[in-house]
């Protein structure tokens, strides 16, 4: 995610970039939640919370959209801005680290599959 968003901005790939900014957006979005969670949970019979705290999720899951939509926007501008005053892109580079993410996005897949097996094995 991080190597894909240097790499994107080093070698000027909308394609590495879009996509190491839509993993961060995941990442970013799974760590609203899990803070949403623990914070709907720590907080939940506090007496300060009239209608309890099981809005605060809902309003996790809004931050997390207002932030694809921003997200969005950026690529819009920025695909657009690459439109009218094109860039050089360095397409070797580029392709290079779009294979070493393909290969570890396969390789965590694989590990997933593992561990999916094994548990069905065990239960
Ligand atoms: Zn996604």
């Amino acid at each position: 995610m991080v190597g894909e968003i240097i790499a994107g901005l080093l070698f000027s790939s909308m394609a590495l970039l879009a996509d190491g900014l839509h993993m961060a957006l995941h990442a970013t979005a799974l760590m609203i939640s899990a803070f949403a969670y623990f914070y709907a949970r720590r907080h939940a019979h506090d007496e300060s919370y009239s209608f309890g705290t099981g809005k605060v999720g809902t309003l996790a899951g809004y931050s997390s959209a207002i932030l694809l939509v921003m997200f969005a926007l950026v690529m819009v501008v920025e695909s657009g801005e690459r439109f009218l005053h094109p860039v050089a892109i360095a397409f070797n580079e580029a392709i290079v680290v779009a294979m070493i993410r393909q290969v570890a996005i396969d390789a965590v897949d694989e590990g997933i599959k593992c561990e999916v097996l094994a548990y069905k094995i065990v239960t």
